[in-house]
């Protein structure tokens, strides 16, 4: 084992199993490692590096500010983060911003606004959240009460409370649920990244956010890993054409920098006032300037191209040999394979190529605008993986 891997695994928290790789350098969707392998990413850092390892625009966005002011704090005004915010409200229709570092966090802002605003309008007694089983919404102790997966909260008791879980596309339990509850605020994934890439269903999600404007409840739509362009709209709630009230999102907004937001609809935008809520980091003017580099590339164009390279991956998985399903929406894709996803993507790392697995599938979200052959490259050695390791 290298010097690299000892010292990690001596002096670092051992929550992460990681591979066996030693990444050191990289450009666009390849990076290299210490011997000089190269590899084709198609993780993108769990969708964070929205146009890749190092990319110009974004370097030279982020360098020209830090070479400013990295950090002021919120007691004082820096450009970048109004800049983004701004940015934000005009492609969403949206209102306000709050700038958080993280997916976690974005979300804890969402649930404040969702419950003050209940406890004001409805009163203290409505504070319950309503969301998904089989989601993902952090690691926090709220985020995680939120995350309806009962295997992460065993040994963390007491979570925060208030949370109740419905699975997805089943429209009539959640209405069963919603009724007997004092419901502060639903919220979910339009698709659920970490559960497998399960695309929800429009009449689902269209009947959930109906409900939750009939009945003055703030919906929440957790874009943390949907959001920016992944899914080959700006953020996912748009293929399915609701209004939230409030929009979360981290990963690629940041391009690799810690960076999360919570949009805010008219309808909440004054909820969070002097004092309710802060973070000494958020907003910070390096991270913002790189989120602006990024959010003013997802364009039209891109986001046509980003559609495209979507039809081709289906494509090429759609029956492949070791291949049972391809799931997704964009560039965000779940490929559920014969052998297990694990023994997959370790192959494919052997053959210079890095994927994620969600649940029991490949998880591929590769940067926006992997170049075509670098992207078929990638397809074909993960496929003949998938064909060789599958049973027939
Ligand atoms: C990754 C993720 C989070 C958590 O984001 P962190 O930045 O790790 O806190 C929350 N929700 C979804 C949907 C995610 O994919």
């Amino acid at each position: 084992m290298s010097d690299i891997q000892i010292r990690d695994k001596e002096y670092i928290a051992g929550t992460y199993a990681r591979f066996p790789v030693e990444i050191v350098s990289g450009k666009g969707s390849e990076v290299y490692d210490t011997e000089g392998k190269r590899y084709i990413d198609m993780g993108s850092g769990i969708g964070v590096t929205a146009f890749g390892i190092s990319d110009n625009e974004w370097v030279a966005a982020v360098t020209s500010q830090l070479s400013r002011v990295q950090h002021m704090s919120n007691l004082y005004y820096t450009e970048p983060c109004g800049k983004l915010a701004e940015m934000l409200c005009t492609r969403t229709g949206m209102s306000k911003v709050f700038f958080g570092n993280s997916g976690a966090e974005a979300n804890e802002c969402a649930i404040k606004v969702a419950r003050k605003y209940a406890a004001e309008k409805k009163g203290n007694d409505y504070f319950t959240i309503i969301t998904l089983e089989n989601g993902f919404h952090g690691r926090t102790l709220t985020t995680l009460a939120a995350t309806g997966q009962e295997h992460y909260h065993e040994l963390f008791q007491p979570l925060t409370p208030g949370f109740i879980h419905t699975p997805a596309n089943d429209f009539d339990a959640f209405l069963k649920l919603a009724k007997e509850n004092k419901v502060a605020g639903i919220m979910i994934e339009c698709i659920q990244g970490e559960g497998g890439v399960n695309v929800l269903e429009p009449d689902f999600v269209k009947g959930v956010a109906a409900y939750a404007k009939e009945n003055d409840i703030v919906l929440v739509v957790d874009e943390v890993q949907t959001g920016n362009g992944r899914t080959g709209e700006l953020y996912a709630y748009m293929h399915y054409g609701i209004s939230p009230d409030v929009v979360t999102t981290a990963k690629g907004i940041g391009g690799g920098l810690p960076l999360g937001a919570a949009i805010l609809s008219e309808k909440v935008q004054n909820v969070l006032g002097f004092g309710d809520h802060g973070s000494t980091f958020g907003g910070n003017p390096v991270a913002c300037a790189g989120g602006v580099s990024i959010i003013e590339r997802i364009d039209e164009k891109l986001l046509a191209d980003i559609k495209a390279k979507s039809e081709y991956i289906f494509s090429a998985f759609d029956g492949a040999k070791g291949v049972k399903s391809v799931s997704g929406l964009g560039l965000m894709v779940g490929i559920e394979t014969e052998a297990a996803a694990s023994d997959v993507v370790k192959k494919c790392i052997e053959r210079g190529v890095l994927c994620l697995t969600a649940k029991h599938k490949v998880r591929l979200l590769p940067a926006l605008n992997i170049p075509m052959d670098v992207l078929k490259e990638a397809v074909e050695i993960i496929k003949s993986v998938a064909a060789e390791l599958s049973n027939s």
